[in-house]
């Protein structure tokens, strides 16, 4: 990374303390520092704090990793997709959605990713570098910003990334974003989305950290997985599955299971019948996405019928599972995709 300074808002209050104590500062500031820097201040707004001190933190490090480079609001439903600028000029994206029961970001873990999922748009140009714990609390902070006195309510890791490849700076982020003299999510309000890399979830199962965790599983069987991630060639079906199996055993949690139905790939009543099969007895819900087709695959998303049939069918197997509801259709909502039209349009 280019910037080398000190993130000072990825810092634990304890660490923080160590810092200012290691720079001869009083460590007792540490508090005042924390709730300035989460509430998303300047340094030159950390009113009650001497100037000395403001301008020796601003020397060493920064206050704030995130900007906003555009946004676009969706006619249809007020969906909000940020561009947000990173210190080093790198960009990733956020999605904020309104639901009636709050406000909900999708947050980014890296720039790009390198998992290969072929109807992915954030996979394309592969992982540029993984995001710091700072650079997801800038996320929130911005969204914060743009709700204009409402606050993030709900939080998903499933903007770009692969957020179990960016596993300790992810948990991090998770301690601090709910740390509540800071940002004070509520874990229960945030979920973690994988597409299964088993030992990181069976770590993850043991953090104690009560998020739903989300399992992009896209396919009943190792067949049809391995034609849509590379991941199923290192993990049969069956591993992911047995982790998350492990992960309701320590957390006590239900898992979600995405499965984004894709036109004559894995979206037939059979396929629904085979992924019951999988499932049975799983203390799961199933997240049914029609895909949202990118142009540079050759991937295409399922009419409402389709879903509706998938459905009908799982329900028949006393399986939980809804159909998610699409967001922002209309301003390239879907992952990566904003992020690749501005590289497109802008090559610097
Ligand atoms: N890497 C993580 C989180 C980021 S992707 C993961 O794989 O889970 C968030 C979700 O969006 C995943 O379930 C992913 O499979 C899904 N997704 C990616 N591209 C999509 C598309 N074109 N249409 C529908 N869902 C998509």
């Amino acid at each position: 990374m280019e910037n080398m300074k000190t993130e000072w808002m990825g810092l634990y209050p304890e660490e923080l303390k160590q810092a200012l104590s290691d720079m001869g500062e009083k460590p007792f500031r540490a508090g005042q520092i924390f709730s300035w820097l989460h509430k998303g201040a300047r340094f030159e707004e950390m009113t009650n704090l001497p100037l000395s001190l403001r301008q020796r933190l601003s020397e060493a490090g920064i206050d704030q990793p995130v900007t906003v480079l555009e946004t676009r609001v969706s006619k249809i439903d007020g969906t909000e997709k940020f561009l947000f600028s990173l210190p080093d000029n790198n960009c990733v994206e956020g999605v904020l959605m309104r639901y009636h029961y709050g406000a909900t970001l999708c947050v980014s873990t890296q720039v790009g990713c390198k998992m290969g999922c072929r109807f992915c748009a954030s996979t394309l140009d592969g992982c540029v570098r993984n995001l710091t714990a700072a650079e997801m609390l800038g996320q929130v902070q911005c969204a914060n910003q743009a709700l204009n006195g409402e606050r993030v309510h709900n939080i998903v890791l499933m903007g770009s990334g692969e957020p179990m490849d960016n596993y300790d700076q992810v948990v991090r982020f998770l301690r601090l974003v709910s740390h509540p003299e800071g940002l004070n999510v509520g874990l229960r309000h945030i979920s973690v989305s994988t597409c299964g890399l088993v030992p990181q979830m069976k770590k993850f199962a043991e953090e104690g950290l009560p998020v739903t965790l989300s399992l992009s599983l896209h396919a009943p069987n190792d067949q049809i997985r391995r034609q849509l991630m590379p991941i199923a060639q290192r993990y049969t079906i069956r591993e992911p599955l047995d982790a998350c199996r492990y992960y309701i055993e320590k957390t006590g949690r239900r898992v979600v299971l995405e499965y984004a139905l894709i036109d004559h790939v894995n979206a037939s009543p059979d396929c629904a019948r085979e992924l019951a099969g999988i499932l049975r007895g799983m203390q799961c819900h199933v997240n049914l996405i029609p895909l949202n087709t990118v142009k540079e695959r050759n991937l295409f998303g399922v009419t409402e019928e389709q879903v509706r049939a998938f459905l009908s069918e799982l329900e028949k197997c006393h399986i939980s599972a809804t159909r998610r509801r699409e967001m922002g259709d209309d301003i390239e909502g879907a992952c990566g995709q904003l992020r690749k039209k501005y590289l497109r349009e802008d090559p610097t």
